[in-house]
C-alpha cells in the first residue's frame, strides 16, 4: 500500500511486498531507499522534510500505524 505518492507530495513511499518500506526514486538520493525498522523510518522522513520537501503531516505516524509494514508477502498474510 503507498503511504504517499508524488500526485500530491515529494515523495513516493509505500509498503513493499519483500517486507520493507520502499522511498521509490528517492529525492534524497540518485537511488530508492530501503527501509527496515522505524528508526530509520523516522530519520529518513526528517532528512525530506529538512531538505524542504512537501510530505503529508502524518506521514511517519500514518505508517507505524499499519502493523504490515515491514511484513512479507502482504497478500498471503491478509
Ligand atoms: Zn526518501
Amino acid at each position: 500500500m503507498a503511504y504517499s505518492r508524488f500526485f500530491d507530495s515529494d515523495i513516493y513511499i509505500y509498503s513493499h511486498v519483500e517486507g520493507y518500506v520502499y522511498c521509490a526514486a528517492c529525492l534524497l538520493s540518485e537511488e530508492s531507499e530501503i527501509i527496515k525498522d522505524d528508526e530509520h523510518l523516522f530519520m529518513h522522513i526528517e532528512d525530506h522534510l529538512k531538505a524542504g520537501h512537501n510530505i503529508p503531516d502524518m506521514l511517519y505516524y500514518e505508517i507505524i500505524m499499519d502493523s504490515d509494514r515491514y511484513t512479507l508477502d502482504k497478500h498471503l498474510t491478509k
